[in-house]
C-alpha cells in the first residue's frame, strides 16, 4: 500500500516513528513521509521517501513557536491550524500524484488529520505522547476541558474553521481535529501498563511500547554510578543544568550532560562531568544508573526501557503527566523546587533505595512485551484491506 505520512518538525515526535516506517517499508509498502530539511536523513534512512514542507510560511519551523507549542495549547491551535493552510496546496497536489492508500499524521500534525478528512482517505494517528481523554487528561495539570474552555474562547479559532472549510475541509468543530475519540485509529508509543487509565480506550488504539534505536556510537563507564541529565531537544533551562552541576560535582557519580541548544557557561568543570550538545542517548542510558530528564515522553520511556529510574522535572502539562505516572508506578522522584541540595538528595534516594530500580524494570517489561512495530504494521495493513 502507498502510505502518506506526516509528522511535526521536533525529534521527539520524528524518533518513535522511525522504527515502524522501517517496518513499513521493508514489508514492501511505500512512505511518502512529509517533514522537515532538518530531518530528512533520518526519514531517508528508513527507506521512505521525504517529501519536504520547507519554504511554505510554516510557522511552526520557528524555534521559539515551537517551544511555545509544547506549553500553550490555544497558541499551538492557531499556529497548527494556519500551517495547514500553508500547506494546502501542495499537499493537494501530492496527494493526487501519490494516491495514498493511508495517511498517517503525529497527532498534533493536525494537517494530517484534515488532509485525511478533505480527501475521504482512511487515517492513522501516531501519538508519541499519552493517548489523552477525559479519564487520562487528570494526569495533566491543565484537564482537556480547560484547555478546550481556553481555545473555544478564542474568535480567531472559528475565523480559522471558516477558512478550513472555504479550503475544502468539512471540518465543523476544533475539537474534531485536536481530539482522537474512540473511532480514531490511534498508534501509541508506550505500553498498556505505563498509560494511565488505558481500559478507557477502545480497541482502535494499539499501545505498541516505545521505539527504541540501535546504539551507535558506544559510551564508557567511568564510575561506579553514572548519573545522565538531559532536558530534551526543546526546554531550555539553564537554571536546572547549573543547579545540576552544583549538587553532582563534589561527587564520585560519573555524570553526562547533554545540552541541546541550551548555551550555558559553567566555569571550569571537575574530571566527574562531562558536557556534549547531543549524545547517543541509547548509548548513554545503557550505562546510566538514573536519569535526571524533563520527562518528555520520548526521554522517559527511553530511561523505564534501559531500567534506569528517573528524576522527574517536567516543563510542560503533557510532561507534567508522565511524572506522574512515573511516581505512581515509584520509579521516579519528582523534584519541585529544583534546588541543587533537592537534586542532590534525589539522586542519593534513588541510588541508595532498590525500590526504585525495581519498578523501573517491571515498566521496561512490560514494554519490552507490547507489539511494537510489528503489531503496528498488521493494525495498518487491517485498516486498509
Ligand atoms: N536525544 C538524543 N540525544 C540527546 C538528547 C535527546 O538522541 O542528546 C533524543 C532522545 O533520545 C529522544 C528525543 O531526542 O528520542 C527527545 O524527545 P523527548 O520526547 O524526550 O523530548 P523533546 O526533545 O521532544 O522535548
Amino acid at each position: 500500500m502507498k502510505i502518506v505520512w506526516f509528522c511535526i518538525p521536533a525529534h521527539g515526535h520524528t524518533n518513535p516513528t522511525l522504527g515502524l516506517v522501517r517496518e513499513m517499508t521493508g514489508a514492501g509498502h511505500e512512505v511518502y513521509y512529509f517533514s522537515f530539511e532538518q530531518f530528512r536523513e533520518k526519514i531517508e534512512n528508513t527507506g521512505a521517501r521525504f517529501i519536504s514542507c520547507d519554504g511554505y510560511d510554516f510557522e511552526m519551523e520557528d524555534k521559539e513557536n515551537a517551544d511555545r507549542v509544547g506549553k500553550d495549547m490555544a497558541f499551538a491551535t492557531e499556529l497548527l491550524v494556519s500551517s495547514t493552510l500553508a500547506l494546502d496546496e501542495m499537499v493537494a497536489q501530492k496527494v493526487s500524484e501519490i494516491k495514498p492508500d493511508l495517511i498517517v499524521s503525529d497527532s498534533i500534525a493536525y494537517w494530517g488529520k484534515l488532509t485525511a478528512m478533505k480527501y475521504n482517505i482512511p487515517y492513522v494517528s501516531s501519538t508519541t505522547t499519552f493517548a489523552f481523554n477525559n479519564a487520562s487528561s487528570r494526569y495533566m495539570k491543565h484537564g482537556i476541558g480547560e484547555l478546550f474552555k481556553m481555545i473555544f474562547s478564542m474568535p480567531k479559532i472559528n475565523k480559522q474553521i471558516k477558512r478550513l472549510n472555504d479550503k475544502g475541509y468539512p471540518v465543523k468543530s476544533i475539537m474534531e481535529i485536536v481530539q482522537n475519540d474512540n473511532e480514531t485509529n490511534t498508534v501509541v508509543y508506550t505500553s498498556k501498563q505505563f498509560q494511565p487509565c488505558a481500559d478507557t480506550f477502545s480497541d482502535k488504539y494499539r499501545f505498541i511500547g516505545p521505539q527504541i534505536r540501535p546504539v551507535e556510537s558506544p559510551m564508557k563507564k567511568t564510575a561506579e554510578k553514572t548519573v545522565y541529565i538531559s532536558m530534551g531537544t526543546v526546554v531550555k533551562n539553564r537554571e536546572l543544568y547549573k543547579n545540576c552541576v552544583e549538587a553532582l560535582k563534589d561527587t564520585d557519580y560519573q555524570v553526562i550532560i547533554s545540552m541541546g541548544e541550551t548555551d550555558c557557561d559553567f566555569g571550569s568543570l571537575p574530571d566527574n562531568i562531562k558536557v556534549y550538545d547531543r549524545v547517543d542517548q541509547m548509548a548513554v542510558l545503557s550505562i546510566a544508573d538514573v536519569f535526571i530528564t524533563h520527562c518528555g515522553m520520548n526521554s522517559a520511556s527511553e530511561g523505564l526501557y534501559f531500567e534506569v529510574p528517573l528524576i522527574l522535572c517536567p516543563q510542560t502539562p503533557e510532561q507534567g503527566a508522565v511524572a506522574m505516572r512515573t511516581e505512581e508506578l515509584g520509579a521516579g522522584i519528582s523534584i519541585k523546587s529544583g534546588t541543587a541540595e533537592e537534586i542532590r538528595n534525589a539522586v542519593n534516594t534513588v541510588l541508595s533505595d532498590p525500590k526504585y530500580k525495581k519498578a523501573a524494570v517491571k515498566i521496561s517489561e512490560s514494554f519490552k512485551g507490547s507489539g511494537g512495530a510489528a503489531e503496528a504494521r498488521e493494525f495498518m495493513e487491517s485498516i486498509v484491506k
